[in-house]
C-alpha cells in the first residue's frame, strides 16, 4: 500500500507551482464525464470532437501525445510549449489539486499527498523559495469546488451502476438459479485492459457513459450528473425490457458491470479491486463464484 501523507487545511506548504511544466509531462489523467465536457467547453469544441482529438479508452483517459519536452518526456495533449495549459479554464480535478490529492473514508474527507517528501521537491526543488500558501487558500484559488462535487457524484453514479448489475443478478432469479457465470464475468471485466473493456461495453454505450447529450447543465455538476444517469437507466430500460432467459440477464448485468467498472477507472480506482468488492458483496448475499 502507498504511503500519503495526511494534511490539515492550515497546512502551510511550499504550494506556488514554479510553472515549469513538469507535470504536464509524461503523467496520465483520468477524466469523468464532466470533466471531460469542461475540457471540450474550454477548448470551443463538442465532447465529441474533443474525444476523438484528445482522449483514449471512449474518453477516460486524457492523451499525453504532445511534442516531448521536460526531461524529454510527451506532453499533454493540451499543453502548449512556453504557454503552457490550454485548456486551465477547464482543466481537470487532478490537474487542480496536484501536487495535493483527495482522499474520503466513509464521511470524512481530507486533502493529502503521495508519499512522504512533499511531491514538487523532486522535480521543481525551486518551489522553496517561492511563498507558501495553506491548504485552504491553494484549493480555493484552484477554484476545485465544482470539480470535487463532479467527482463525488460520479462516483454515487458509479455505485448506481453496479447497483442495476446487482438487481439483474439478484431480482431476476439468476443468483437462485445456481449461476456462476455473471461473477467470472465481473472478474475478467476487473482484469481487462481499458481498451478491451471499451471495446466490450461497445460504441454506444461507451459514448453514453462519457460523452451524453447533456447542454445547459455544465455549471452544475449535480444536475449534470443526474441528467446523465436518468440517461443511463432509460437507454437500460429500452435495451433490458424484454429479457427473458439466464444468458440475457448475465449479459444486462454483465454490461452494467462493465460500465461502472469503466467510469471507476476514469474515477482514478483500480476496476480489478472493485470487481473483487463486488462479487465479495454479491457471495455475501449468496451469489455463486
Ligand atoms: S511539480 Fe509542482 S512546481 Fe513543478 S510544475 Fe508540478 S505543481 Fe508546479
Ligand atoms: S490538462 Fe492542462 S494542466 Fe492538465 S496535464 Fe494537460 S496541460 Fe497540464
Amino acid at each position: 500500500m502507498s504511503v500519503t501523507t495526511r494534511l490539515t487545511l492550515t497546512d502551510n506548504l511550499p504550494l506556488t507551482c514554479s510553472r515549469s511544466g513538469a507535470c504536464c509531462h509524461g503523467n496520465m489523467v483520468r477524466l469523468n464525464p464532466w470533466d471531460l465536457a469542461c475540457l471540450a467547453e474550454a477548448k470551443g469544441l463538442t465532447p465529441r470532437v474533443f474525444r476523438d482529438r484528445y482522449c483514449d479508452f471512449g474518453g477516460i483517459h486524457l492523451r499525453f501525445d504532445g511534442a516531448p519536452g521536460w526531461k524529454k518526456k510527451p506532453a499533454c495533449s493540451q499543453y502548449v510549449t512556453d504557454l503552457g495549459c490550454s485548456v486551465y479554464l477547464g482543466r481537470p480535478l487532478v490537474c487542480r489539486l496536484y501536487p495535493l490529492g483527495r482522499q474520503s473514508q466513509g464521511k470524512e474527507l481530507y486533502y493529502m499527498y503521495q508519499g512522504v517528501d512533499f511531491p514538487c521537491m523532486k522535480e521543481c526543488p525551486e518551489v522553496l523559495d517561492l511563498p507558501r500558501l495553506s491548504v485552504a487558500d491553494y484549493i480555493e484559488e484552484q477554484a476545485t469546488k465544482r470539480f470535487e462535487v463532479a467527482r463525488d457524484e460520479y462516483l454515487e453514479l458509479m455505485q448506481n451502476l453496479a447497483d442495476s448489475a446487482f438487481a439483474l443478478l439478484f431480482d431476476s432469479g439468476l443468483a437462485e438459479s445456481g449461476d456462476r457465470q455473471t461473477l467470472r464475468l465481473w472478474r475478467e471485466m476487473g482484469k481487462e485492459e481499458p481498451e478491451q473493456l471499451a471495446e466490450r461495453i461497445g460504441s454506444e454505450w461507451i459514448d453514453l457513459l462519457m460523452i451524453p447529450e447533456i447542454i445547459d447543465s455544465l455549471n452544475d455538476p449535480k444536475a449534470f450528473s443526474r441528467q446523465h444517469y436518468d440517461l443511463l437507466i432509460s437507454k437500460a430500460q429500452e435495451s433490458f425490457g424484454i429479457l427473458d432467459n439466464v444468458t440475457d440477464y448475465c449479459e444486462a448485468s454483465g454490461l452494467m458491470m462493465g460500465l461502472a467498472l469503466h467510469l471507476g477507472r476514469g474515477l482514478g480506482a483500480n476496476p480489478a479491486e472493485l470487481a473483487e468488492h463486488w462479487i465479495k458483496t454479491a457471495k455475501e448475499h449468496g451469489a455463486l463464484d
